[in-house]
C-alpha cells in the first residue's frame, strides 16, 4: 500500500479468529480496529472468563507459523500423542493420533486468546476497543452500530473500508446480512449438549491421568473426554443428550449423578470426588452447526465461527477459522488487494467449511460409539498398516484433516473412498482372527484397493 492512503479494516470480535485476523492484516499494513464486547482479556482471570479446552492441530499451527508465532504460542499448549480410551471397567487402550512424534495440542481458549490479543495489541496499527458491542451493520455504508457496554447510553457508528464479522456462532454481523436478498442461512442443534468438569491434580500434585493423551470414555450414545492443562488439572467434557431416558433431563439428584458416574465413569469417581456438585454447578451448553452464504457483501465479510460454526468432534472449529485467516492472507498476496481477495476467499473456504462441518458431525458417532468397538479398532489397524506400507497412496482421512493442509473437501472425498474399501475388507471371512502381517496386508491391498490410487 506504499504511497496510497492507508486502508482501514474493522474486525468485530476479538476472540481467537478476530485476533489472528488482526495480526495478519496488521502485518499487511492496514489500520485495524478490533471491537470486542468483553472486557480486556489481558486483565481478566480465567475464572472470570468462560473458557473451554481446544485441540490445536496442524492447520492452526500453519497459520501461527506464517506469522512467526509458533514459539510464542507453544508454551500455552500441551502435546497429546494418542487417544486413551477408558472402558467401563476403567481399562485403557491407546490409539496414536499420527506417526511417532505427531501430536495435537491442548490449549485453553482463554490463554491462547490472551496471548494473541497481547501480541496483536502491540502492533502500532492495530487498536482494540473493549466493552464495545456491535449491534448491527449497515452493509451499504460499511458502518456498524456499536454500544459502549461501560456506559450503554454511549452509542456510535464505526465504519471502515472493510468490515469483518469475527463475532462467533451467533454473529450480529451475519444477522444483518441475513436480512439481504438471496442470503442462504441454515442452523441446527444436535440433540446432545455438553457440561464441563474440572479434574484437580492428585494428592502428589501431579496429573491424575496421563498428561500426554486425550482421554475418552466412549459410551455409545454419549461420552466424556478429558484434556490436560498446564497447571496439572484436566478439563473433562461430558457430551450427553438433553432429553431421553439417560440424559441431562433424566438426572435430577446428586444420588443419580453419583450412580451415573459409578456406572459409566467408575475410574473418575475416586479422582473427582466433587463430580455431583460440579454437575449442578456447571452450566449445560448446546452445540450448533451454522452454514450460510454469501460470506462477503460489499467488502463486509464473515470469518471463523460467524461464517461456519461446527460441532467440536473433530477438534477443528478454531483450526478451520485460523486456516480462513491464512488463506485470506495468501489471497491478498496473490491478488494484490483485500477487495480482489475476498470473492476468492469465500469461494474457496465455503467448500472447505461445509466439508469439515459434515466430518465433525460424523466424527461424533466415531468417538462416542465406535472407538471402543473391537471391529472398529481392527479397521483402524488395517488402515494404519496400509498407511505404513503404502504411505504415498493411503493417508488416513483423520491424518489428512489433523496433520496436513489438504483441503477439507479433498480429505472428505478420500475418506469416503477409504471407507468403501475398508467396509469390503471387513467382510473377508476370518478377518477378525487374521494376523495382520505385512504379507497379508499387501494381499488385501492388491485384492481390494485400486492400484496406484491416491487416497
Ligand atoms: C465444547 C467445545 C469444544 C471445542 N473444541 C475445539 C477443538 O478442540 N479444536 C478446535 O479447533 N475448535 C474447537 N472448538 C471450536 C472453537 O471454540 C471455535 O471454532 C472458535 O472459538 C471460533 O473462534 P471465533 O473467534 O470465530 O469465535 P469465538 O471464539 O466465539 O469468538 C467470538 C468473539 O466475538 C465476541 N463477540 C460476540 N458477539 C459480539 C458482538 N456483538 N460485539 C462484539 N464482540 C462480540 C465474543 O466475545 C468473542 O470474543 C470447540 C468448541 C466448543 C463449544
Amino acid at each position: 500500500m506504499a504511497g496510497k492512503k492507508r486502508e482501514t479494516v474493522i474486525v468485530f470480535g476479538g476472540g481467537l479468529v478476530g485476533s489472528l485476523l488482526a495480526l495478519f492484516l496488521g502485518r499487511r499494513g492496514y489500520r485495524v480496529d478490533v471491537y470486542e464486547k468483553r472486557p480486556d482479556i489481558r486483565y481478566t482471570t480465567i475464572e472470570e472468563a468462560r473458557s473451554i479446552n481446544l485441540a490445536l492441530s496442524d492447520r492452526g499451527w500453519n497459520a501461527l507459523r506464517a506469522l512467526g508465532l509458533e514459539d510464542e504460542v507453544k508454551d500455552v499448549g500441551l502435546p497429546m500423542y494418542a487417544r486413551a480410551m477408558h472402558d467401563i471397567e476403567g481399562n485403557l487402550t491407546y490409539q496414536p493420533y499420527g506417526k511417532e512424534g505427531q501430536a495435537i495440542y491442548s490449549v485453553t481458549r482463554f490463554s491462547l486468546n490472551k496471548r494473541l490479543v497481547s501480541i496483536a495489541a502491540q502492533m502500532p496499527n492495530v487498536y482494540y476497543h473493549f466493552n464495545a458491542r456491535i449491534n448491527s451493520v449497515n452493509l451499504k455504508r460499511k458502518e456498524a452500530h456499536v454500544t459502549n457496554l461501560l456506559n450503554t447510553e454511549d452509542e456510535y457508528n464505526a465504519g471502515a473500508d472493510y468490515i469483518f464479522g469475527a463475532d462467533g456462532a451467533f454473529s450480529n454481523i451475519r444477522s444483518s446480512m441475513q436480512r439481504s436478498d438471496r442470503f442462504d442461512y441454515q442452523q441446527f442443534y444436535i440433540e446432545h449438549g455438553y457440561k464441563e468438569f474440572h479434574l484437580n491434580p492428585n494428592e502428589a500434585n501431579d496429573w491424575a491421568l496421563e498428561n500426554d493423551k486425550l482421554h475418552i470414555w466412549p459410551r455409545g450414545t454419549f461420552m466424556m473426554i478429558a484434556l490436560p492443562n498446564p497447571d496439572k488439572s484436566f478439563t473433562c467434557t461430558l457430551f450427553f443428550p438433553f432429553n431421553g431416558p439417560l440424559s441431562f433431563e433424566s438426572i435430577k439428584t446428586k444420588e443419580q449423578v453419583s450412580e451415573f458416574f459409578q456406572t459409566y465413569f467408575k475410574d473418575l469417581v475416586g479422582i473427582m470426588p466433587d463430580h455431583a456438585d460440579q454437575y449442578f454447578r456447571n452450566p449445560t451448553s448446546s452445540l450448533v452447526t451454522v452454514k450460510c452464504f454469501p460470506w462477503v457483501m460489499n467488502n463486509v465479510a464473515l470469518i471463523g465461527d460467524a461464517a461456519h460454526a461446527i460441532v467440536p468432534f473433530f477438534g477443528q472449529g478454531m483450526n478451520c477459522g485460523f486456516e480462513d485467516c491464512f488463506t485470506l492472507d495468501q489471497l491478498v498476496e496473490q491478488e494484490g488487494t483485500l477487495e480482489a481477495a475476498l470473492p476468492k476467499y469465500q469461494l474457496s473456504r465455503k467448500k472447505s467449511a461445509d466439508a469439515i462441518a459434515d466430518l465433525a458431525l460424523a466424527n461424533f458417532i466415531e468417538m462416542r460409539d465406535s472407538v471402543g468397538n473391537p471391529r472398529f479398532l481392527l479397521r483402524k489397524k488395517i488402515e494404519a498398516g496400509f498407511h505404513r506400507l503404502f504411505p504415498e497412496q493411503w493417508i488416513p482421512m483423520y491424518t489428512q484433516v489433523t496433520f496436513s493442509n489438504v483441503p477439507y473437501e479433498d480429505a472428505l472425498a478420500s475418506g469416503r473412498l477409504q471407507d468403501h474399501y475398508l467396509s469390503q475388507i471387513m467382510e473377508v471371512p476370518g478377518i477378525d482372527k487374521a494376523e495382520l502381517t505385512d504379507a497379508y496386508l499387501t494381499q488385501l491391498w492388491s485384492d481390494f484397493v485400486a492400484e496406484g490410487r491416491k487416497l
